[in-house]
């Protein structure tokens, strides 16, 4: 990987960058009430006397909250402190009813650890490890609505209350790429753990992107933070451009200013939006309301213990003991869903083949990546929504496996598969797809083919080769398909002479 260098008028500068992710914990209850944290209900349906900060309310801890913080700690190889202790951070917002949001900026829950970003997809060696300094668990804000009244705004406060994890990497990444790679494991990595559902465009994942520039070898630049970044894809934007309007400030003799920005995606350009705050300014202090969370070793090894198989190890089993390429082990474990789905799929292949699944990995993975995954794009489907399911895709496979259908004849099914919700068998006994092995018919489709084509025959014969695969091409095309592919290579080989 060549390193990433802005090119401004003066010379080349390196880009820094770190990310805070704001991750929603999955519970079904906040983090300090029993209200309910559903997305997309009815405003204001979803709130307990203390997400609206009722006089003389008091915060209760949940557990899962806890529970599912300690789990994304175990999981980036972090530190977790057993001692942690909850603060007061103090502003003033019209969503914000308490006038403090409950964070822990002095003891958070969990320390140092890392995730391991991999920039080649191809290349198993491009990794780098990306250091995380810390994950603390707070509680959400209340969204205000500006645009339903000409004159008015109305506060929902839903998600008052709702429990987060703020996850702080190091300023280890350099470029947009990087930075992009990072939130695209961090959110892997969260699905697997099943603390946070990942989805970006419901708010339930979002990124302050913080970003300096230096001279390549110089101390690091001050840096702006642009806030609530939503995809991947805008993360890598914020960077991109961010850098270079920062580059031009400094070239036009200017300085970079610590402030807050906002992403505005239509003009692919930051803005500013405050100066930044610094710490003193919010008078943290520790939560009085709130006792410090100790935890005990039986806590923490049920959360070990809970941790399904990761997504490096899941990559790396199914390289070495699957047999699969970095590539195909790549994209099949990118995501719970699909390794769940890919796993599944291997289960009856492997059951209906009476053969391992090593044996049968290569067949299964390399349809669902290129067969299935295609037919689901046309249709505007993911493997979630796939009227396909694991058990019905290894009954397709066992066809072409035992040689009832060829592969060209199996995209045909499944494309009717998708149509139809019926399974591959059924489809293939009605369609009258079965592949032949009946020599005869075979041997009649070749001699009319060589009849017809007597002259690519002579030419054939003169040592042209490469016309072997037009007649094959063309018997199959005699037969719609259907015939026994390496009984024709084998007639035709014959009568070829
Ligand atoms: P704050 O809450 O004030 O933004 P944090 O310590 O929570 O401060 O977060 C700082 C974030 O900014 C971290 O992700 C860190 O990696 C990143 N960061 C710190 N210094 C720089 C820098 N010079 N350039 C880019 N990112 C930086
Ligand atoms: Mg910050």
């Amino acid at each position: 990987m060549s390193e990433y260098r802005i090119q401004g008028a003066t010379g080349e500068w390196e880009v820094v960058i770190g990310l805070e992710v704001h991750a929603q914990i999955t519970t079904n209850a906040k983090l300090f009430s029993g209200a309910a944290t559903a997305f997309g209900a009815e405003p204001n349906t979803q709130v307990s006397l203390v997400d609206a900060a009722m006089p003389g309310m008091l915060p209760v801890p949940n557990r899962e909250c806890i529970r599912q913080a300690v789990r994304t700690g175990l999981a980036i190889n972090a530190k977790i402190n057993k001692w942690s202790r909850f603060d007061r951070k103090n502003y003033f917002y019209a969503d914000l009813p308490q006038g403090y949001q409950i964070s822990q900026l002095y003891h958070p829950l969990v320390g140092e650890g890392s995730i391991e970003i991999q920039l080649d997809d191809k290349n198993p060696e491009s990794t780098k490890t990306i250091g995380i300094e810390r994950i603390h668990v707070e509680q959400d804000a209340g969204k205000l609505m500006h645009d339903q009244h000409p004159t008015m705004s109305y506060v929902d406060l839903n998600r008052s209350g709702v429990a987060l994890m703020e996850i702080v990497s190091r300023p280890d990444m350099r470029s947009p790429a990087e930075a992009g790679a990072y939130l695209a494991k961090l959110r892997t990595i969260l699905r697997y753990v099943g603390s946070c559902d990942g989805n970006m465009d419901q708010g339930s994942m979002r990124a302050d992107v913080n970003v300096s520039v230096r001279r390549p070898g110089d101390p690091f630049g001050t840096r702006t933070e642009t806030k609530n970044v939503n995809s991947v894809r805008f993360v890598m934007a914020v960077v991109e451009q961010e850098a270079k309007r920062q580059v031009a400030v400094i070239e036009d003799g200017g300085t970079v200013v610590q402030e807050t920005r906002l992403y505005d995606p239509d003009r692919n350009e930051t803005r500013s939006m405050r100066s930044k705050e610094d710490a003193h300014d919010y008078r943290y202090f520790p939560d009085p309301d709130l006792l410090p969370l100790e935890l005990d070793d039986a806590f923490l090894e049920e959360c070990r213990a809970s941790l399904p198989e990761l997504p490096d190890a899941k990559r790396h089993r199914y390289e070495t003991a699957l047999g699969l390429s970095a590539y195909n082990a790549g994209v099949l474990t990118a995501d719970v869903e699909t390794a769940r789905w890919f796993e599944a799929l291997l289960a009856e292949t492997a059951a209906r083949a009476k053969k391992s699944e090593a044996e049968v990995a290569k067949q299964a993975s390399n349809w669902l990546i290129s067969e299935l995954f295609g037919a689901l794009n046309k249709l505007g489907r993911s493997l979630e929504t796939s009227p396909v399911s694991p058990a019905a895709g290894a009954e397709l496979l066992a066809l072409v496996a035992d040689g009832t259908i060829s592969g060209s004849i199996a995209k045909q099914v499944l494309e009717k598969m998708l149509e139809s919700g019926d399974g591959a068998a059924a489809i293939v006994e009605r369609e009258g797809l079965k592949q032949t092995s009946d020599t005869g018919a075979i041997e009649a489709a070749i001699d009319g083919i060589l009849a017809a084509n007597a002259d690519k025959v002579e030419q054939f014969k003169a040592g042209k080769e490469a016309l072997f695969g037009f007649f094959v091409g063309q018997t199959m095309k005699a037969m719609q398909g259907k015939a026994n592919p390496q009984l024709v290579n084998e007639l035709l080989k014959k009568k070829l002479g």
